[in-house]
């Protein structure tokens, strides 16, 4: 799966790492990022929170040491059909550990 960003300005897609739109010239804002510390049993309901919200654009579940699980690049297909793997996923990682740190990319 590759990664994507997309142009604030016009909408085009964009690769992850472009500083700059290839159609309009804008340049590509930086992402925002938050954190929060939550128990596994609470995991997948604050993940289908985040992806309802609409503006969260990639979700890394962490474990307690601060290496990364799982990724979940939120796009329109994961939020529709494709997001109940990435569920069955973070039940299995709720099944190994019992707290772990969610970041939150967050689209401005
Ligand atoms: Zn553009």
């Amino acid at each position: 799966m590759r990664e994507m960003t997309y142009c604030m300005e016009c909408g085009k897609e964009l690769p992850e790492d472009a500083k700059y739109c290839s159609q309009c010239g804008a340049p590509v804002k930086v992402s925002e990022w938050e954190e929060f510390q939550t128990s596994t049993d609470d995991l997948i309901r604050r993940v289908k929170e985040l992806v309802r919200e609409g503006n969260v654009t990639r979700i890394i579940i962490r474990n307690e040491k601060g290496e990364t699980m799982f990724e979940i690049p939120v796009t329109v297909g994961v939020i529709g059909a494709l997001f109940a793997p990435y569920l069955a996923a973070l039940g299995a990682i709720a099944a190994l550990v019992t707290r772990c740190t969610v970041a939150v990319e967050r689209r401005q």
